[in-house]
């Protein structure tokens, strides 16, 4: 049996990462220190034999006892009031995070594929992005501890790859909904279900003309697994290109739920990309990928998963 390391497991992707890769029958440790995950996303696994959980910051030194022949490392915070509430462990998880996962890569003898991200292209200058685009990225900024945390972890990646010949594998994850988002971490889908479900009005930030290209997370999921298992070292952008404005976002948000609330502006975060399609080019010729949910479809499943939470979920303080 194939043994991987998952970290950020109790996250939104890690914690669907661990469903995949326990159906393909997997042994699969995950690892997380909850900061901004939540168990309940994997208690559903506890009960497995080939499922272990462990505890850790993966910021600290990781050791995992037996051989690993995989490692995905998905620990961070991911959205952006996550990493403007704890800058310096976002920091941290992408760098010696990083350095400790390609260390213990390298002591097993296993691959390790990193999650990277679009924001590595920040406010781009070119669109769609293509993983030739090196970017336009303010170091000094407020998102520039998550920015250039990910870029780090590129170079320390592929620096790893170069000088020591350990198989790397480097995804660039464009916007991915779908269950187990928390409810309150600002992203802008949880934000409008959320003030939906509450009965308040959704909050567009600017006028609402910046775009994002949404992908629903079994398609991402199809994507990391396909990479994983590839042979290309490279990076690679994994996501959606069906753009859409935040203020076209909001109105189909409106008709989904059915909220007799409207919109409302306020001012834009420093630094916000006022544009984001992926090209995924090389995604559809080395992986054969392509998305397959499209957003009505991925938008209804995500919905439902909200509605059914408990109520106290909605008023839920964050951490
Ligand atoms: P998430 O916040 O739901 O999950 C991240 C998990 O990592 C959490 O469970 C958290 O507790 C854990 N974690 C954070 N720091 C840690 C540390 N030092 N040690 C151990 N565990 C730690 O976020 P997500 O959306 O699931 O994102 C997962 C990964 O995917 C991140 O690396 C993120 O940068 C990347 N990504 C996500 C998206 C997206 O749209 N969701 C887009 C681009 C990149
Ligand atoms: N956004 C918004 N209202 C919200 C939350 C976010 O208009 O309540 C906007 C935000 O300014 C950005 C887009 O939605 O332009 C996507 O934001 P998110 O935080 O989901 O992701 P990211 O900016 O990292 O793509």
């Amino acid at each position: 049996m194939k043994r991987i390391l998952i970290t950020g497991a109790a996250g939104f992707l890690g914690s669907h990462l661990c469903d995949r890769f326990i159906k393909e029958g997997y042994h699969v440790i995950g690892m997380d220190n909850l900061i901004t995950g939540d168990l309940k996303n994997i208690e559903h696994l506890f009960a497995l034999e080939n499922f272990e959980f462990c505890h850790h910051d993966v910021s600290k030194f990781i050791h995992v006892p037996g051989e690993l022949d995989y490692i995905l490392h998905f620990a961070s915070p991911a959205s952006p009031i996550d990493y403007l509430k704890i800058p310096i462990q976002t920091l941290k998880v992408g760098s010696l995070g990083t350095h400790n996962c390609l260390g213990l890569a390298m002591a097993k003898g296993a691959r390790i594929l990193v999650a990277s991200t679009s924001e590595v292209y920040g406010d781009p200058e070119v669109h769609p992005q293509t993983e030739e685009y090196w970017g336009h990225v303010n170091p000094v900024g407020p998102r520039g501890v998550y920015d250039e945390a990910k870029r780090f972890q590129e170079a320390m990646t592929m620096a790893y790859h170069t000088y020591h010949g350990l198989e790397t594998r480097i995804i660039r994850i464009f916007n991915t909904y779908g269950p187990r988002m928390r409810l309150n971490d600002g992203r802008v889908l949880p934000a409008f279900i959320g003030q939906a479900l509450r009965g308040e009005d959704l909050t567009v930030f600017g006028d609402g003309s910046q775009t994002r290209s949404f992908c629903y997370v079994d398609d991402l999921v199809e994507g990391i697994y396909r990479l994983l298992l590839s042979d290309y070292a490279q990076p690679v952008n994994i996501g959606n290109p069906d753009e859409i404005t935040i203020g076209d976002f909001a109105e189909e948000i409106i008709k989904l739920t059915g909220t007799t609330q409207k919109v409302i502006y306020q001012d834009l975060p420093k630094d916000d990309p006022t544009q984001r399609q992926p090209n995924i080019t090389k995604a559809r010729e080395i992986l054969g990928w392509e998305p397959k949910v499209n957003r009505a479809e991925g938008l209804k499943i995500t919905y439902d998963y909200f509605k059914n939470l408990p109520e106290d979920e909605l008023y839920k303080k964050e951490h």
